[in-house]
């Protein structure tokens, strides 16, 4: 029997910086930065999308070999199953099923041809962790599930005003040409949908161990990313002293094989890591209103201020945060005004110079 693979399953909700971390974690020994594996049989066996190597997927040699152990012929299929167990309104029928101690995902044919695709990237990349930044967290439950997976989910969290901006910008899915666009939802969606992936991710997970489930914030993430990266590596069981750091807040980093995520994961060479704080200036009065109120019950759990331009507090007492290393919790990330920026949440293509301090809208 194979030992099993441990896999950091990245959970939350989009728009976190999670393809940057991903794309880091994937520099350090021992780490394979897969992407998000849920959208392998659709994006990437069937639509064939540019693999983090920017080859088709289908023709990128380290593919090529893992999928030969998969039963690719069945990736239609194992797509729409895929889609149908994990779809939201499952969700109270999900979190019951954790609460009794049952399987949050109840068992399907299918998960034999999951269980072989972690086996056969560990085998294929002699990684000793595989990296899923894939998010939702009831894929991450049905994974938790499987045999012969050992899971560790870091969840990324960052100011749900922030992450609503960010999913109104007009993305191409994979780069600036690319004609299918990422999805735009309506600021209300988003502010809904970070509410519940989050409120989720914490029920599912967030009362485990300390081993088993860490939480850090983008804005401490960004404002102190060599630290944040060693806890990170820590965490995953990984050698934090392999990282690609040039500086505290430099990478350098070389192509990854990751499938699907933010077009950003194709960004290699030398990148400085800075904060995306353009929603401060830009956010307009009442998209910022809006998700406040919708998202209210979380804001306090996660640390974040009701208003604009309110430092943010510290995380309530007992609550993993990694800001042990950094500066003092709750202050503003630190962007230097002017500074070309590769910024955490946004492509490779949407570049502009971050301005620190611009709190008004
Ligand atoms: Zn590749």
């Amino acid at each position: 029997m194979n030992p099993p693979v441990r896999v950091l399953y990245l959970a939350g909700s989009g728009r976190s910086g999670s393809t940057l971390v991903t794309t880091v974690l994937g520099q350090y020994d021992g780490v394979f930065a897969a992407g998000e594996l849920r959208y392998l049989w659709q994006r990437g066996e069937l639509e064939n999308r540019p693999c983090g190597c920017g080859r088709p997927l289908r023709d990128c040699p380290l593919w090529r070999e893992v999928r030969r152990d998969l039963p690719t012929d069945r990736a239609a299929a194992i797509a729409a199953g895929l889609r149908g167990r994990l779809r939201m309104r499952g969700l109270p029928a999900l979190l019951r099923r954790h609460r009794r101690g049952r399987r949050p995902v109840p068992a399907h044919p299918d998960d034999a041809a999951l269980t072989d695709l972690y086996a056969a990237v560990a085998r294929h990349t002699g990684a000793r962790v595989v990296v899923d930044s894939s998010k939702l967290p009831p894929y991450g439950a049905l994974l938790g599930a499987l045999p012969g997976i050992e899971l560790r989910v870091l969840h990324l969290v960052r100011d749900p005003r922030a992450t609503a901006f960010s999913w109104r910008r007009r993305r191409g899915l994979d780069g600036d040409t690319d004609p299918e666009l990422m999805s735009r939802p309506p600021v209300w969606k988003a502010a809904l949908l970070w509410l519940v992936w989050n409120t989720v991710t914490v029920r599912l997970w967030g009362g485990g161990a300390p081993e088993s489930y860490l939480r850090v914030r983008y804005e401490d993430l960004t404002a102190d990313p060599e630290a944040t990266l060693r806890r990170i590596a820590g965490f995953a069981g990984v050698d934090a002293d392999s990282g690609p750091f040039t500086g505290p807040a430099t990478v350098r980093l070389v192509p990854t094989h990751s499938v699907a995520g933010n077009p950003s994961r194709h960004r290699t060479g030398p990148v400085p890591i800075t904060a995306d704080v353009q929603w401060r200036r830009d956010l307009s009065r009442w998209s910022y209103a809006l998700v406040t109120g919708l998202t209210a019950p979380g804001l306090r759990r996660f640390g974040y201020p009701w208003r604009r331009g309110v430092p943010t507090p510290a995380p309530p007492a007992g609550l993993t945060s990694v800001t042990g290393s950094g500066p003092p919790a709750g202050s503003a990330p630190s962007v230097e005004a002017g500074q070309s920026t590769a910024v955490v949440g946004q492509s490779a293509q949407v570049r502009q110079p971050a301005s620190a301090g611009q709190e008004e809208g």
